[in-house]
């Protein structure tokens, strides 16, 4: 049976929030409205981006390549929806760092810039507190319903183990160091963001 009303609900998306990756061409600016970020491992299988489900992966059985994504809510200003931005390792460092200063991401103005024009060149973030006297943040989606909803998994498959472990402690060090060793080592802030993933996971789990 339906449940009618004759008012629109303040969320009429429910969990749902549409999915958005930094496109090229021009900067893309907005506002973090998650505390924290939540990251894990991602194949593009059969045309979607979807998470490893390791040890029982159907695409790591296939030896899909993997990737790790971190996912936050955001919005771009009043009067516009929030989404869920995906960004990859790299871009979230300076994520990371902002957080470690201002112990939260919420407020974070964030300005994401391709290198080209190419949708998956590198990007170039900068980070800076928002003007709160002039922006009302909306309420906090919660990231795990959110994604549980995107990829239909278990509302519980993505809430992180741990007593006060942050989402990003669902990552242990070794994949966020299989990670870096993945990627281009050439690039100079491979070695920066392993330095830094590690303080993370060490300060945000607390026993690793
Ligand atoms: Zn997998």
């Amino acid at each position: 049976m339906p449940t009618w009303t004759n008012m629109p609900p303040d969320a009429p998306r429910g969990y749902g929030l549409p999915i958005r990756r930094v496109p090229p061409g021009k900067p893309f600016v907005c506002c973090i409205l998650s505390s924290d970020l939540i990251g894990t491992r991602t194949h593009y299988w059969h045309g979607r981006t979807r998470p490893c489900e390791t040890p029982d992966c159907g695409a790591c059985s296939e030896g899909m390549p993997w990737r790790w994504h971190a996912y936050m809510a955001a919005f771009e200003g009043m009067g516009h929806e929030p989404f869920l931005l995906e960004l990859t390792a790299k871009a979230t460092a300076p994520l990371v760092d902002y957080r470690n200063a201002y112990g939260t991401l919420r407020g974070c103005k964030l300005r994401a810039m391709r290198a080209n024009f190419a949708k998956n060149s590198r990007l170039i973030i900068e980070t800076s507190p928002a003007d709160l006297t002039k922006l009302t943040l909306p309420a906090e989606p919660d990231l795990h319903k959110v994604l549980a909803l995107l990829w239909d998994l278990p509302q519980s498959a993505l809430v992180p183990t741990g007593q006060g472990g942050r989402a990003t402690s669902t990552e242990t060090l070794s994949d966020v160091t299989a990670k870096v060793r993945a990627d281009d080592l050439n690039e100079l802030n491979a070695e920066i963001l392993l330095r830094r993933a590690a303080c993370t996971l060490q300060t945000g789990n607390g026993k690793e």
